[in-house]
């Protein structure tokens, strides 16, 4: 996909049905088609004129800088910023602001998280010196997760459209956001720091701490129940109500804003600053749970690598637990579309054909699921398709492990690295633990996985 010419750099263009919104929509988080009756899968993908812009330079690192700062020229609202008039010094200026503000409400803003070749780790999994496994430790990252990353993009967009006068400071609508977990305490966060009302729908279940955490962070908190019979997420149903009723999708949900992706694409960036000048890696083993995290480093590396920042597009594995895999269940319903061997034609034909039948590919699981992994057992993979398509693109394949291997990766991944990270956050080095066992990665590869939240 190509940005469509224009005055701007960067679109935003929905991979079902290739429509943009509106260039002065304030809020352009949807496709404009989503909503209607057909069963394409309308996602919102960010998309640069890749002659147009360039990565950072390489070599020194990334510096230790604000992410939103030093990627900033990569990002869709610098581009609409700069098209309305603001100036590129104004716009910095802005982000550092909101960084600020997060940074009052949090203890600190947002720096690059560490990322090296963890290595202890990698020899206990039987690695050979040249090859090894590399971890991107998110742990310590604003409110202890990987999620505030997709949010902040978004804070900085409201703010740059209040700036441009395309939305009203005084009539700020209301965001919203369907989660018990990481996603909804970074929602706080990042809400409290735009000091602007959010709205959490939280399943009946709620863990009390985090329900008292979003409260004090001044997050309206409304407690959602599963009805007998009704399949899908009861806290996601309230979501799309309010959304319906006006309130702005603050989500880590793709199909709902687009613009939330594209914050995470910041990890896929400083993975690839962090191996600038080297070989690359030769997969990246990713959790999934609505996949907005595993879209943002599939889309943002292989960005980095059409920008020439990376070697190489690595194989893409995405990791759901036994008690729910969608994912891997519409992978194989698009696989199954593929003669032996097929040319990226074939590929392409197959994706064109899931993007427009989605009910046959991804559904919402059909039992309540369990795992000791319990942020990554959303009922469905809302942003499954740009999932599919990575892990075909680049020869790469789901994997689905079971409690025992997730309780084991957990202990491994804290006893040899030292990281506090729960069960959720290390699910995708038991992915990687059960492709090893397989005898599908080699010993000589280069590996990363992404440890994405604290143990609380
Ligand atoms: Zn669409």
């Amino acid at each position: 996909m190509s940005a469509p010419a224009g005055i701007l750099a960067s679109a935003l263009v929905c991979a079902g049905c290739g429509a943009s919104p509106a260039l002065d929509d304030p809020y352009p988080f949807r496709c404009p088609n989503a909503g209607g009756h057909n069963d394409t899968d309308h996602v919102l993908r960010r998309v640069l004129e890749l002659s147009a812009v360039e990565f950072p330079s390489a070599g020194g690192g990334d510096g230790g800088e604000n992410p939103y700062l030093r990627y900033r020229h990569l990002f869709h609202s610098w581009h609409v910023a700069r098209a309305g008039g603001i100036s590129d010094d104004e716009y910095g200026a802005l982000v550092e602001r909101l960084d600020g503000e997060v940074a009052w409400v949090d203890g600190h803003g947002f720096v690059p998280t560490p990322f090296s070749r963890a290595d202890a780790l990698s020899a206990r999994l039987g690695f050979a010196p040249d090859g090894g496994l590399w971890v991107k430790d998110e742990t310590g990252n604003v409110s202890g997760s990987h999620k505030a990353r997709h949010l902040f993009g978004l804070l900085v967009h409201l703010e740059v459209m209040e700036r441009l006068g395309r939305a009203d400071p005084a009539q700020r609508p209301h965001l919203a956001i369907a989660s018990c977990g990481n996603a909804a305490l970074a929602a706080a966060v990042i809400a409290a720091a735009g000091r602007r009302v959010l709205d959490v729908f939280v399943p009946e279940d709620a863990d009390p701490v985090v329900v008292a955490r979003l409260t004090e962070l001044g997050a309206r908190v409304s407690t959602c129940v599963r009805e007998p019979g009704v399949p899908g997420d009861p806290t996601y149903h309230r979501l799309r109500r309010a959304l319906d009723e006006g309130a702005l999708p603050f989500t880590c949900q793709g199909n709902e804003n687009g613009l939330a992706i594209e914050g995470g694409f910041t990890l896929g960036y400083e993975i690839a600053a962090a191996l600038a000048g080297g070989p690359g890696l030769d997969r990246i083993v990713i959790q999934v749970g609505g996949g907005a995290l595993a879209s943002a480093c599939v889309e943002s590396i292989d960005e980095a690598v059409a920008l020439g920042a990376l070697a190489k597009v690595p194989r893409f594995h995405a990791v759901q637990t036994e008690g729910a895999w969608p994912l891997r269940r519409g992978f194989d319903r698009v696989a199954a579309r593929l003669p032996t061997d097929p040319t990226t034609a074939d590929v392409g034909a197959a994706l064109t054909y899931a993007a427009r039948h989605r009910s046959e590919f991804m559904w919402p699981w059909e039992e309540a699921p369990h795992s000791v992994a319990h942020g990554i057992l959303d009922d469905e993979t809302y942003d499954w398709l740009a999932l599919v398509e990575g892990m075909l693109r680049s020869g790469g394949s789901p994997v689905v492990v079971g409690e025992d291997l997730l309780v084991e990766a957990n202990r491994l991944a804290v006893d040899a690295t030292g990281i506090d990270v729960d069960e959720t956050g290390s699910s995708g080095l038991a992915g990687l633990m059960a492709l090893r066992e397989r005898g599908e990665i080699g010993d000589h590869e280069q590996v990363a996985v992404l440890f994405t939240g604290v143990r609380r």
